[in-house]
């Protein structure tokens, strides 16, 4: 395939999977095509398998846990298995508390509203803005950008060996890089949190939807994870892991549904008794949709065989990957180098292209949505192009004189549940 604007002479071959949806898409340049979504890590397409689902529910739906009717109990029953399924799918133990939340973002927002106030935080650099951004600034300490897993555990070590005083700890690490598709070592990470007595928390977002995630084999304590790149709808989230952090926590919300027993004082104020299970976090009137998207998505990749997923989607990266390399104007960034396992991301900067207009010429003239930008990992993106944080916004970058570096990247995303 040859990539070229209407308003530039410029072109590049550029070979890219299309993984066909059924919508039809105009073209700018003239007819129709098949429009291949290959943004899956900012949001996949919900199973056809999940939105039968939810459509065989609709008609039964009512409000859980206050409900006496008939409907009421069904959903909270449905509401109540979808943790469950969560859990398993999870591979959480006994004690473990799946908390439905809105998204990861919204999951780790929770947590680190949950940390013992003298709990300090260590987060690589390179992390989504979702992990990178929730804690206090008093609290946090910024890792640099580790080249190879092994320097990412060393130099968690390091950090977490430096702290004073030795109280709490929380590690926050994602499983893949939504910018790279790389795999983090996370299972030495947790032994080294674990090692020096801090806890660690799972960025899954990406690694969910491609790979088993089992909290015991992994031995990390929290995980969270998104439902719209679990191949389900928008909306619903999850937090899962240990129980005790956030039994201590005041509730994330304050509201009917976290409160088991609110009395008035004599004094005129309000006396409030807190839920300690998942519900002390969950106030208001939960996503029961949204969660019952998420076990439909989490029953139907369990059935597929994740096995069957990843050799799938291990050839359409190579297939990917492999025709990028062909291309001598493309060059695809990489933190721990080309032979890193991965997932289905692959961000790459093609020479003398400002990276927006390279997506928009895909989607305007080929039917390939991308994604192109930053993508919500600044640090992490600047460290890859090699480039100034000052010049740069997340969009729209200026485009880079011949010659010079890109301040932006494009980004094809994709995998095998769909
Ligand atoms: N973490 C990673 C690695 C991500 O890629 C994303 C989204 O792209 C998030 C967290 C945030 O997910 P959400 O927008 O669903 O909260």
């Amino acid at each position: 395939m040859s990539v070229s604007t209407a308003a530039t002479d410029r072109s590049v071959s550029a070979p890219l999977p299309v993984l066909g949806r059924d919508v039809t898409v105009p073209l700018v340049t003239g007819g129709e095509v098949t429009y291949a979504a290959l943004d899956y890590a900012a949001s996949a397409p919900a199973l056809q398998r999940v939105w039968d689902d939810v459509a065989a529910y609709a008609p039964y739906y009512g409000s859980v846990h206050r409900g006496a009717g008939y409907l009421s109990q069904l959903s909270t029953d449905l509401f109540e298995n979808a943790r469950r399924t969560v859990a398993a799918f999870l591979d959480c133990r006994p004690a473990d508390q799946v908390v439905f939340t809105r998204s990861t973002t919204d999951s780790l927002n929770l947590l680190a509203r949950a940390l013992p106030a003298d709990c300090r935080v260590f987060v690589f650099e390179t992390e989504h803005h979702a992990s990178l951004l929730p804690w206090r600034e008093a609290q946090v300490t910024y890792v640099d950008a580790p080249r190879t897993p092994e320097q990412a555990v060393a130099t968690l070590e390091r950090a977490l060996a430096d702290r004073e005083p030795h109280g709490p700890a929380l590690v926050c690490v994602t499983g893949a890089s939504n910018v790279t598709g790389e795999l983090w070592p996370v299972r030495r990470l947790a032994a080294a949190a674990h090692a020096h007595g801090a806890r660690i928390v799972l960025d899954a977002a990406q690694l969910a939807p491609h790979h088993p995630v089992s909290v015991r084999d992994l031995d990390v304590d929290w995980v969270a994870f998104s439902g719209h790149k679990l191949y389900a709808p928008f909306g619903a989230g999850v937090l899962a892991g240990r129980a005790d952090w956030l039994r201590e926590a005041e509730p994330y919300l304050a509201g009917g549904g976290a409160s088991r027993r609110v009395s008035r004082r004599t004094d005129g104020g309000v006396d409030v008794e807190w839920h300690e299970g998942a519900a002390r976090h969950e106030a208001g009137s939960p996503n029961v949709i949204g969660a019952y998207a998420i076990a439909s998505a989490c029953k139907a990749l369990t059935e597929a065989g994740f096995d069957t997923l990843v050799a799938r989607e291990q050839h359409l990266i190579r297939t990917v990957r492999e025709g990028l390399a062909e291309v001598p104007e493309v060059s695809v960034l990489s933190l721990f180098g080309d032979d890193a396992p991965r997932v289905g991301v692959v961000s790459f900067v093609v020479a003398g292209w400002n990276s927006s207009h390279f997506a928009a010429a895909l989607s305007a003239e080929y039917g390939i949505g991308v994604r192109d930008g930053l993508f919500c990992a600044h640090p992490l993106v600047r460290t890859l192009l090699g480039s100034d944080p000052e010049t740069q916004g997340e969009c729209g970058a200026p485009e880079a004189a011949p010659g010079e570096k890109s301040l932006n990247a494009v980004r094809v995303s994709f995998g095998a549940g769909t």
